[in-house]
């Protein structure tokens, strides 16, 4: 974990990609302040009764960012990094990604500063209810949905679902995505991120002319996004050389057994497998320097910057985090033609399924696995060839081009709705 001083700020980031993309855009003025506004910002303070009797008070952030063109849409993160500049950057990715794939959602986040690991079942069980509580006046099927980030999974989406449906007197499938199936989560949900991280690193494999065969693939971080996508490479006959968690990674320049890796980590917690004599422990700042065909950082922000760009051997980057890269580290990549899928982009996949979810939840339908995912692999090779033309016509490097269709969207839904009142 990066010491807090070296920390980059991802709400700095997030403007200054903003700034990019307006010049481009030519902007008014006036909507370009909005926009690098939030819309809406709550930040609770409240009690939680602790395993051993005490009382522990936790901060939380929802914050929505810009809901011009649907209802708020964002993951909670519970980290103990999360504060609220890191909630309104990631609030504000969700408004540019949710149009890039061309959702009918806002952008909005949220998340609880804590430390998951360190906390119990019913201590997290405990604190969800209570942060649900605190943000329900915010949140609703018609509002805002949340959905899960950086540890929160189906079980916390569960626990928000039944607060708030405790709290209307009646079910509410629909106030958040990524429930477990028994509750109204949809088929293809918690594959969804890692999907189409994998389509659109194909889609670029493809525009590069390199075959995904035998591609070598180097994966940061093992959880829903990383994880997900080391199948999906491993299953195209991709060979994922190396992934880490948040204590370092494996490296196996032959390949790692993508299933033995992950069972070992699910059943232990670790990512050292028994079965992978021949595979060396390697950390994390050395996996994203590995000399490899496609690197795809799914772990937190701020992980590729101007100090470590220059070591990047990868040919392609799939980002599965939601900001990865900074400014300055994206235009010394792009200087060395290392083809970027950036986030709002990459990993789309996820906001493209919970807007299925939703869709679901508010009609009691049912749809099946293949629709999913055909649906989904259509919406991210759409989205990828838009933003790749973009980038070719106006000559710009593809986060540019993403936040061109993004922004642009959402400034001409803006002009469509025009200023209340
Ligand atoms: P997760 O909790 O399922 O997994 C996080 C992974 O990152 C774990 O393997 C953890 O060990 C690793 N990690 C944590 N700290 C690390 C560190 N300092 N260095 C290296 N690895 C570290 O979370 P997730 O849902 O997979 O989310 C990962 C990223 O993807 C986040 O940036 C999140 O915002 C983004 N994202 C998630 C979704 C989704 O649907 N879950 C959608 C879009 C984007």
């Amino acid at each position: 974990m990066k010491k807090k001083e070296d920390r980059i700020s991802s709400l700095d980031v997030a403007m200054k990609q903003v700034q990019i993309a307006a010049e481009k855009l030519g902007l008014d003025p006036g909507f370009c302040e909005k926009i690098t506004k939030t819309k809406r910002e709550l930040i609770v303070h409240f009690p939680v009764k602790m395993d051993d009797g005490s009382i522990k008070v936790f901060t939380g952030y929802r914050v929505q960012h810009n809901m011009t063109r649907g209802p708020g849409k964002g993951g909670i993160r519970y980290h103990p990094d999360v504060d609220l500049d890191e909630v309104r950057a990631l609030a504000m990715w969700m408004t540019w990604k949710a149009a890039v794939v061309n959702i009918p959602f806002g952008g909005a986040k949220g998340g609880v500063q804590c430390d998951p690991k360190s906390m119990s079942l019913r201590e997290l069980e405990n604190m969800t209810r209570r942060f649900t509580w605190e943000i329900a006046i915010m949140i609703g099927p018609d509002q805002d949905i949340p959905a899960p980030d950086v540890y929160t999974n189906p079980q916390v989406m569960a626990w928000i679902m039944d607060t708030y449906s405790m709290l209307k007197g009646y079910t509410v499938h629909g106030v958040v995505t990524g429930k477990p199936l028994e509750l109204g989560g949809s088929l293809g949900r918690f594959e969804a991120t890692g999907k189409g991280v994998f389509v659109t690193a194909q889609e670029a494999a493809r525009h590069l002319n390199l075959p995904i065969e035998g591609a070598r693939v180097v994966v940061q971080g093992c959880g829903n996004v990383g994880g997900i996508a080391a199948q999906y490479f491993d299953k195209a006959g991709a060979k994922v050389i190396a992934i880490s968690d948040s204590k370092g990674g494996m490296y196996n320049k032959k390949g790692l057994n993508v299933s033995d890796v992950l069972d070992c980590k699910k059943r232990y917690s670790c990512l050292i497998t028994p079965g992978a004599k021949d595979a060396d422990e390697i950390t994390n700042e050395e996996l994203l320097e590995l000399d490899c065909d496609i690197l795809v950082p799914s772990a937190l922000e701020n992980q590729i910057t101007h100090k470590n760009a220059r070591k990047i051997k990868a040919k392609i980057i799939a980002e599965g985090a939601n900001g990865p890269t900074t400014p300055e580290a994206d235009a010394i990549l792009h200087d060395r033609r290392i083809f970027m899928v950036p986030d709002i982009l990459a990993n789309a996949g996820g906001v493209t399924v919970s807007y299925f979810e939703w869709v679901q939840n508010l009609q009691e339908l049912l749809w099946n696995e293949e629709d999913i995912t055909d649906r989904l692999t259509r919406i991210m090779k759409r989205s990828f060839a838009e933003v790749l033309n973009i980038s070719q016509k106006e000559k710009v490097d593809m986060r540019t081009a993403a936040l061109i269709l993004g922004i642009g969207r959402v400034a001409e839904a803006q002009k469509l709705r025009g200023i209340y009142p």
